[in-house]
């Protein structure tokens, strides 16, 4: 037995060392980490943040302060709920305690913000995405803190399904909203601008219908995107029409491409075609059409492209715009009077456009929220320079086609009043007798004289014909108004002329130039033997006038008739007459009694 015994023992003694050991490395680790947990503590003035599964909370995670980070902004992005922690135990001094925090606006499903105080009560309250506030513009949210009796130490915000929570890690605790109310004047600026911007449209359409050419067209869809685009940023748009963020976001992104879309396309249609070679012509188009794929990839599609897509879409854009400022400087090289308005409307935005590329291109992601500046005023006020310069320079534009318009107007008439003026007298010919003869007896030239000269034909034998056409020429000066406003004349064949005269004394100033014929022509013309006489046939027709319309074939039949009348009288006469009807109705008139 003692053998058995003494044989036993240090085998159960080994058991009882390996069993302890094994105890031993069980519990070491253990209490270890025991050891090595350390609460969380917090700096004055930090700003820490944590990731967990949904459900977690904000109480769970102060027990490992090794779980928070207290530098940067990098997120588990697969996490469901995140904890950003904002000490305020560093106040600023005589700051007001914040009772806000301003962020830039992103979706998510809930935000809680808890307030902790110094003993450690903790008021909380939550928000879901559409109860948060708009902003400054609608890419920017305020939260308003729980109530607590005292000033909190610190804020926590545990957002839940977050794109983006690192925003929160750059919220503004603030004292007092930049925006109080929901509608304030912010938006009321907003609303000014996009008035603004609104108003050249109905100018445009003046354009449009004056000159049919498509460049104001395309002014006005430049101006109204330009309208909705600064609606949609500055969080206008939201106020005045039920939209979900989703679509708002599409409406921000993609009006600036279509704005930009139809700022080339006015450029194509606007700068002077003179100076548009096809290669300009087809680097605008390619310009024109990049920027819609552009914009609607980053818009619709942007899932394949990943982190990428900013850079894509940024790099995209400024190739687009490179080409298009290409083409509007080679424009102005060539002389362009339009592409300088072109260039200096367009600059402001293109400037904002590199800026937010470099951004992009050179700035870290995690720490672009740090360097990036609020460029939605910038762009509305750029925008604004760019609707004014462009809406002078198609004013200018309009003034200059209407300038030439007139001008060929102008050559026009000259060209008509060729056709309508005789000759060898100057006088209006019987082509603008009958296109006039409506409108005088509408301003009251209501008598008609035909004057003819006598035995023309004789002269022209006797003398010759070039002493003939001198005849007709003084004949013509003599007959003509001159300063006279009340009658006109005209040459209406070979030696036959008319007057239309109006005012009181007609006839007698009719006849009175009849005579001067004679005297005239023998003063001028040497070696006429005896003097030019003529003849003349009148008609007082302004009874008539007042009654109806006339008719110039039948008043003009009756002038001639009485001239028939003077010549076979003896020549060298007048033979007048007043009419009231013709005869035809006259002598209706007369059965009908
Ligand atoms: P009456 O007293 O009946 O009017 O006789 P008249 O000889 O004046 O009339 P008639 O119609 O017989 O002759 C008109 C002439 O006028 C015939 C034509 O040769 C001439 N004549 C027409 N046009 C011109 C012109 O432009 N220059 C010249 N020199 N003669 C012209
Ligand atoms: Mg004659
Ligand atoms: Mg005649």
């Amino acid at each position: 037995m003692g053998v058995n015994l003494a044989m036993a023992a240090p085998r159960f003694l080994r058991l009882i060392l390996l069993a302890f050991l094994a105890m031993l490395c069980a519990i070491a680790p253990a209490a270890y980490a025991q050891e090595a947990a350390q609460a969380a503590k917090f700096a004055p003035g930090s700003i820490c943040h944590t990731s967990d599964k949904a459900g977690t909370t904000y109480d769970s995670l102060l027990a490992d302060g090794s779980r928070w980070t207290c530098e940067g902004a990098e997120f588990d992005w697969e996490a469901e709920r995140h904890f950003i922690r904002h000490d305020l135990t560093k106040p600023a001094a005589g700051a007001q305690p914040p009772r806000f925090a301003e962020f830039d606006r992103n979706e998510y499903e809930k935000l809680t913000v808890i307030a902790i105080e110094a003993d450690g009560t903790q008021s909380s309250v939550s928000y879901g995405f559409a109860d948060t506030q708009l902003g400054s513009s609608s890419l920017k949210s305020i939260v308003e803190f729980p109530q607590s009796a005292t000033p909190p130490v610190a804020i926590v915000m545990v957002v839940d399904k977050s794109w983006w929570p690192e925003t929160l890690v750059a919220a503004e605790l603030v004292a007092e909203p930049s925006v109080k109310a929901k509608a304030g004047y912010i938006h009321l600026l907003a609303a000014l601008l996009c008035g603004l911007f609104l108003a050249p449209i109905i100018f445009d359409l003046g354009y449009f219908r004056a000159l049919r050419q498509s460049f104001p067209l395309f002014h006005a869809a430049f101006c109204l995107m330009a309208a909705i685009q600064t609606a949609a940023v500055s969080g206008l748009l939201p106020l005045i029409m039920p939209i979900s963020y989703s679509a708002e976001l599409i409406v921000t992104y993609f009006t600036l491409d279509l704005m930009i879309l139809a700022t080339i396309l006015f450029a194509y249609k606007f700068i002077e075609q003179e100076f548009m070679t096809r290669r300009h012509k087809v680097i605008m188009l390619c310009a024109a059409a990049g920027v819609l794929v552009n914009g609607a990839v980053l818009t619709f599609f942007p899932e394949p492209f990943g982190l990428w897509i900013d850079r894509i879409y940024f790099g995209a854009l400024c190739t687009l715009l490179a080409g298009y400022f290409y083409v509007l400087f080679s424009a102005r090289a060539a002389g362009s009077r339009m592409a300088p308005y072109l260039i200096l409307g367009f600059a402001p935005l293109t400037a904002i456009v590199i800026f937010q590329a470099l951004t992009v291109f050179f700035v870290d992601p995690v720490n672009i929220t740090e360097v990036t500046f609020d460029e939605t005023w910038a762009q509305n006020l750029a925008l604004l320079f760019e609707v004014v310069a462009t809406a002078l320079a198609v004013a200018d534009r309009f003034i200059s086609i209407r300038r030439e318009r007139d001008r060929a107007l102008d050559a026009a008439r000259a060209m008509e009043a060729l056709t309508e003026h005789d000759d060898l007298t100057g006088l209006l010919n019987r082509r603008a007798l009958q296109s006039r003869f409506d409108a005088l007896v509408e301003d009251g030239f209501t008598v008609m004289a035909i004057i003819d000269i006598d035995r023309f034909k004789a002269i022209n034998d006797i003398h010759g014909h070039p002493v003939g056409d001198a005849v007709l020429r003084y004949t013509g000066d003599t007959l003509r108004g001159g300063a006279d406003r009340n009658l006109v004349a005209f040459r209406i064949g070979g030696e036959e002329f008319l007057l239309m005269l109006r005012g009181k004394d007609a006839a007698k100033r009719a006849e009175a130039r009849r005579r001067a014929i004679s005297s005239r022509t023998l003063a001028e013309i040497e070696g006429l033997d005896s003097p030019v006489t003529a003849s003349m046939g009148l008609l007082d027709f302004e009874l008539l006038a007042e009654q109806q319309d006339v008719d110039f074939g039948a008043l003009y039949s009756r002038a001639d008739q009485l001239l028939y009348e003077a010549k076979c009288a003896g020549r060298n006469r007048t033979c007048s007459d007043t009419v009231e009807m013709f005869e035809a109705e006259a002598a209706a008139g007369r059965s009908a009694a």
